[in-house]
């Protein structure tokens, strides 16, 4: 109902105003117009004096604010022939018929007594003086600055219109998405898979809304806010969007990012604009998507730059999640993936007090996203769900939706009817590494230092115990990679020590490699190296897994010491650091070559296969290197 009034009054509006513009001009029109003066004539001092007054001719003369002189002429003198140009003009009989610019008044008046010498004092005529109002000068500064104001008035109107935007006239204004029941997402709890336990608490938030009796009549309080956190493309959206697509409420979405504006004040008024909103629409849900664009810690920002507005914004959400009673009937859902960051003020209960973590999915959850996508793909009866998933540990949702995207986008370039389990595998290779490129001009010689650098990697892992399956080596370059050996990574939750080495070791196996073949080292290790260098630092650091410093973790949590640019040790301890994760990273590369100098035979014959086709899969690593002990090995142990 209020929206339809608004377009009302709106339409109304320009006629008003166009009446106004009209009167306005036709006042100026009809006062330039009218003017008297404007049709009169004007003569010299000399002329009126020698024609007109010495003749007896003036009835009066009047002064107009010391400029202008009116020259009224008696009615009955009008006939006579010099006044034959004046006598037939609209103000003839009225008069002024003429009108003289005089310099000043005494000169003036001087050379009208002059004039007048000769006639009787009785018939002389003397000066009025008169102050009038000049309409006409008026409009000379009236004018541009009415030109001003209908501009003015003009941008205004074409800014409440939306003609520019729409943003200058309502910054204050919360740029929120109302998707109503009517114009609900069309997305449903059933097209999100996994994550069962947050779809069971979110469906809870959504029944409390609804029957809110239930809950309060044992006492019970609504919760105010549900924060959504987790790694980046676990769902967190689309959750939310369900939830706007089960419920049947109102829904506000907008992003955090939308109240920080460069204008000072308008976040915090957009925050209030939304609240009032909601509170308007109650029983309704608020969701804020990377909420971590206000919400960011008030000390975090102090170290380094301060930003008043949003500290502003944060201070009003926090006030509006306060303000609004359990049972308004508004619920805020907030996503964010960095919620270390956020204030401690926003975390806390009576705010956001439950928060819904969503993991990265485990193998059966990834069963069930690939199949939700999968539904709008054609494809045939070699796809392999199961085979997908397992290959995709450690992939997001996102990940997986754009793996099926891939697939289908590549089989369509391969001209193909249905989408087959090769392009997903392909279209998998090609998200975690990047796209193929053949067309990279290898020289041979080190085409041959890349294949023996995978194929350490290949033979170091295939003989370590704790090492996740190979599955591929190839050494067709991929992104920014010459070569790539491909695991088959097992889901876990934690790793031990032995599997950190073997890891390590297996990771050196490049370097290695061609320090063992060619007594010569290369700069393609580099990668490695890193990789390398940080899990051995985490291990001794953060998992207190060196044997001389003992369980102890300079890992930290809050954040606090990045900021402070500090370390949380000591020099001395430092330097302990230092020393035992260079032992540790030396070791393990001794371990790497003793392997491979006692597999040197399959580690070239390997290479060599590598050089001829390029990629080594399952089958030729057996045929190659035996079926893999090591993995027996560790069955019986367990
Ligand atoms: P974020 O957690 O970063 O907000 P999104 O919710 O935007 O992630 O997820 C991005 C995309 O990933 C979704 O549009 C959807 O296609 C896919 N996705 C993520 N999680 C799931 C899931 N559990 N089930 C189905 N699709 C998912």
């Amino acid at each position: 109902m209020a929206k339809k009034n608004d377009s009302k009054d709106k339409k109304s509006n320009p006629f008003n105003l166009y009446w106004l513009y009209g009167f306005i001009l036709t006042f100026f029109l009809i006062t330039i117009f009218l003017n008297p003066i404007s049709d009169t004539k004007e003569i010299t001092m000399l002329q009126f004096e020698q024609t007109m007054l010495s003749q007896g001719d003036v009835q009066k003369i009047v002064v107009v604010n010391k400029e202008v002189a009116e020259i009224y002429i008696k009615p009955d003198r009008l006939s006579e022939k010099k006044f034959e140009d004046v006598s037939k003009k609209a103000n003839a009989q009225t008069g002024p018929q003429y009108i003289i610019k005089i310099g000043s008044i005494e000169s003036f008046e001087s050379k009208i007594d002059k004039a007048q010498e000769d006639i009787a004092l009785n018939e002389k005529v003397g000066v009025q003086y008169e102050d009038r109002y000049n309409w006409t000068d008026s409009i000379s500064w009236l004018l541009p600055l009415l030109i001003i104001v209908v501009f003015w008035i003009f941008i205004l109107r074409r800014m409440r219109m939306g003609g520019m935007g729409g943003s200058m006239m309502n910054f204050g204004k919360s740029t929120a998405k109302l998707s109503n029941i009517d114009t609900k997402s069309k997305v449903t709890f059933d097209d999100v898979a996994g994550l069962k336990e947050a779809k069971v608490e979110i469906m809870e938030v959504v029944d409390f809304l609804k029957n809110p009796g239930e809950y309060t009549k044992l006492g019970a309080k609504i919760p105010k806010g549900i924060l959504l956190t987790g790694p980046p493309g676990t769902g967190k959206t689309l959750l939310a969007r369900a939830v706007a697509g089960e419920a049947q409420v109102p829904f506000f979405s907008l992003s955090g990012s939308e109240f920080v504006e460069m204008f000072v004040g308008v976040g915090a008024s957009r925050v209030r604009d939304l609240f009032k909103q909601a509170k308007a629409k109650a029983p309704s849900i608020i969701f804020i998507d990377e909420i971590d664009a206000v919400g960011r810690s008030r000390d975090q920002a102090k170290s380094f730059q301060s930003n008043d507005e949003r500290e502003n914004t944060l201070n009003q959400l926090l006030a509006e999640l306060d303000g609004f009673g359990a049972n308004t009937g508004v619920i805020v859902l907030a996503a964010t993936n960095r919620v270390d960051i956020l204030d401690k003020a926003l975390l806390r209960a009576g705010r956001f007090d439950r928060h819904i973590y969503l993991e990265l999915p485990t193998k059966i959850e990834r069963v069930e996203i690939f199949n939700v996508h999968l539904k709008s793909i054609k494809m045939d009866e070699t796809v392999d769900v199961e085979l997908l998933a397992s290959l995709t540990p450690g992939f997001s949702g996102a990940d997986i939706a754009n793996i099926c995207n891939e697939a289908a986008l590549l089989a369509a370039r391969k001209k193909k009817d249905v989408v087959s389990q090769i392009d997903f595998t392909q279209a998998r290779d090609r998200v975690v590494g990047g796209l193929e490129r053949s067309s990279k001009i290898i020289s041979p010689k080190e085409k041959l230092i890349v294949a023996h650098h995978e194929a350490g990697h290949a033979v170091t892992s295939w003989h370590l115990p704790h090492v996740d399956s190979l599955v591929k080596v190839s050494i067709i370059p991929r992104g920014k990679s010459l070569g790539a050996a491909w695991y088959l990574p097992e889901e876990r939750l934690i790793v031990t020590k032995s599997q950190f080495m073997d890891q390590i070791c297996a990771l050196l196996g490049g370097r290695a490699a061609e320090e063992v073949i060619f007594g010569e080292i290369s700069s393609g290790a580099l990668d490695d190296l890193e990789k390398v260098t940080k899990q051995a630092y985490g291990m001794v650091a953060y998992y207190g897994m060196d044997d001389n410093i003992g369980p102890l973790s300079f890992y930290d949590s809050s954040g606090q010491y990045q900021s402070m640019l500090s370390k949380p040790y000591s020099e001395e301890m430092g330097k302990q650091i230092d020393k035992e994760v260079h032992h540790l990273i030396t070791t393990q590369y001794e371990r790497a070559k003793d392997i491979l100098t006692k597999h040197k035979d399959e580690l070239k014959e390997l290479a060599q296969l590598l050089l001829d086709k390029e990629v080594a899969d399952k089958e030729d690593l057996v045929q190659i290197l035996g079926k893999r002990k090591a993995k027996e090995l560790l069955k019986i142990e367990e």
